[in-house]
């Protein structure tokens, strides 16, 4: 270990070999998280070419099981997303294109750094797990078409831990690491087509669209290259996607929109991403005709009924889909209110992320317990404008000092003007 961390630090490339020998230790726990940590330090202020990083992906997807899951099912779509705030895309987009009979199964993550995870989200409801095996992944994908795992000891579980340490240590908003992460999962999780959502903006971790497309390149080379479908949608994050952000306030918001309820963005969002997976997929000719298909999902209720039957075939209460007010509410629900005059011209949206954890709905050490009922929910976009004292967003806190301290971190991530600004995009352009 100190060798490879010493090459790396230095600027040198490691060897094929050494990618191999450090993904295998570590996942055996045979390498300490000190050193493994220091390692990606040293890859995230000194990068990866591209042989680098594909041999990282690989030794990743290669670190558990592989699944193979013809079987059961003739052709699997699956969808990622690079992290963003607000980003519950997974909990409607999965239902929507299952409900369209395109099955799904899909392997998620946690929160990462400001960013919120989707197993932390549905955890959200009483007794849903993400914790399958390979037998019940396959069972369930055959029989509803729609599962949502996580990374278990036996799918990628080198990811499993490298994504945990990441999370604590600052090393997350990196090309190759990201790229790893993401395409290890992916490439192990045995879909035949891949929808990838590659977030840029204040609250991605690529600030820059050149940033998000030279990581998007990266992965849908990464995916090709194994003989999958891809395509890459380079999307805004420079506010948060919909209004909630912080896990049972989204899990509401997905299932709002679902019902047909949801806020605009996100269902512009949505549309996108899952119509792309029905193009992949074959079930339609034109993205226009992808998207009536999923809105006719949504509208006949179809979509919604496939998610409740993924939580129930994972253990979840039904009644919590079915009546949302049941999912875990904060004791303190406090206004927040435009402190002046004007229109919002930018928010800092990792700031928003973090004011979300430190309220609680994120992690801030390895492991910590996560408050599933604090957050916040924003409708304000880029672009409104305000009178001073006009209600902006709402504070779910378990604690009056900590929603004392978010109110004063979201305020502070908000920039305003006298001039009006045009409304942000949704996104940026494909990669194919
Ligand atoms: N999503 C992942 O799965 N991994 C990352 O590194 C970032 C987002």
């Amino acid at each position: 270990m100190i060798d490879l961390i010493e090459k790396k630090r230095d600027g040198q490339e490691l060897a094929t070999a050494e990618i191999e020998w450090f993904v295998r230790a570590y996942t055996a726990d045979e390498a300490p998280d000190y050193q493994a940590a220091a390692l990606l330090m040293a890859i995230y202020l000194q990068g990866m070419n591209r042989r680098e990083t594909v041999d990282l992906t690989l030794a990743m997807a290669r670190s558990g099981d592989q699944l193979d899951l013809h079987d059961v099912a003739p052709f699997v779509v699956d969808k990622h997303s690079s992290g963003g705030v607000g980003d519950k895309t997974t909990l409607a987009v999965q239902p929507l294109v299952a409900a369209c009979g395109v099955p799904v199964g899909k392997m998620s993550g946690r929160g990462l750094g400001s960013s919120g995870g989707t197993l932390d989200k549905m955890e959200s409801i009483r007794g849903w797990s993400p914790d399958l095996t390979l037998a019940q992944f396959k069972q369930q994908l055959g029989e509803i078409g729609l599962v949502l795992a996580g990374q278990t000891a036996d799918l990628a579980p080198a990811d499993g831990k490298l994504y945990a340490l990441r999370d604590v240590t600052g090393t997350v908003a990196s090309t190759p690491l990201i790229a790893a992460s993401i395409m290890s999962k992916k490439l192990a999780a045995g879909a035949d087509a891949i929808v990838l959502d590659v977030k840029t903006g204040s609250g991605a971790f690529m600030p820059t669209v050149a940033k998000a497309r030279e990581l998007a390149r990266v992965m849908v080379d990464i995916g090709k290259n194994a003989g999958r479908q891809m395509v890459a949608l380079i999307s805004d994050m420079n506010q948060p996607l919909g209004h909630a952000v912080g896990n049972a306030l989204e899990v509401k918001e997905a299932i709002a929109t679902l019902r047909g309820e949801g806020p605009g963005d996100f269902w512009a969002h949505c549309l996108e991403v899952a119509g792309h997976m029905l193009l992949l997929a074959g079930k339609a000719e034109t993205l226009a005709a992808a998207k009536a298909l999923v809105t006719a999902g949504r509208d006949e209720g179809r979509a919604l009924a496939k998610f409740r039957a993924m939580v129930t075939a994972q253990g979840g209460d039904a009644g919590q889909v079915d009546d949302p007010e049941q999912l875990p509410q904060a004791e303190f629900v406090e206004r927040l209110v435009a402190p002046r005059a004007g229109v919002i011209v930018a928010m800092d949206t990792a700031a928003i992320g973090w004011a979300v954890v430190r309220l609680g709905g994120g992690r801030q050490v390895k492991g910590e317990p996560i408050d599933h009922a604090v957050g916040l929910v924003l409708p304000a976009k880029v672009g409104d404008r305000f009178q001073a004292g006009d209600p902006l967003g709402v504070i779910h806190a378990n604690d009056p000092d900590k929603a004392a301290e978010a109110r004063q971190s979201i305020l502070a991530a908000l920039t305003w003007a006298k001039e009006a600004v045009e409304p942000l995009p949704h996104f940026y352009g494909t990669i194919t």
